[in-house]
């Protein structure tokens, strides 16, 4: 979960952290996730950073109860969802503002904000989602 904010992604964590949701599209059209300086689609190379609202729907939850890796600043259990960003397809992993809530639901519309998460010392912009 470490991200340089110098990689072909940087936009889209330097806008979280600004509470931006940006998603790079290519001239053709394309969505282009993970993102690249080249389209897969057409090879082109103008890609457009795109401001989305941040709304979707659930593609995969999952409860965590145990801690691993980098997540000790979380308290436990956390939620971790993802979402298939709507009218672009592209999924993002964020996490549930309120671990406590019922099951989410496949398919579910959800609602993001930026947030973070804190990991080894640092703040890492992370996409905090609500329910309904
Ligand atoms: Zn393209």
């Amino acid at each position: 979960m470490m991200h340089a904010n110098d990689g072909a992604d940087a936009p889209y964590w330097n806008g979280l952290a600004e509470g931006r949701l940006l998603l790079p599209r290519c001239r053709c059209g394309d969505w282009l996730w993970p993102a690249a300086n080249h389209c897969a689609a057409c090879g082109g190379e103008e890609i457009a950073w795109v401001d989305r609202p941040m709304r979707a729907t659930i593609f995969s939850w999952t409860r965590t109860w145990h801690r691993f890796g980098l997540t000790e600043s979380l308290d436990l259990p956390f939620v971790s969802i993802v979402a298939t960003i709507d009218d672009c397809g592209i999924r993002l992993l964020g996490r549930l503002d309120d671990p406590d809530q019922l099951d989410p639901v496949i398919g579910e519309a959800i609602a993001g904000r930026s947030g973070a998460t804190r990991v080894e010392g640092r703040d890492i912009p992370t996409i905090i989602w609500s329910r309904g």
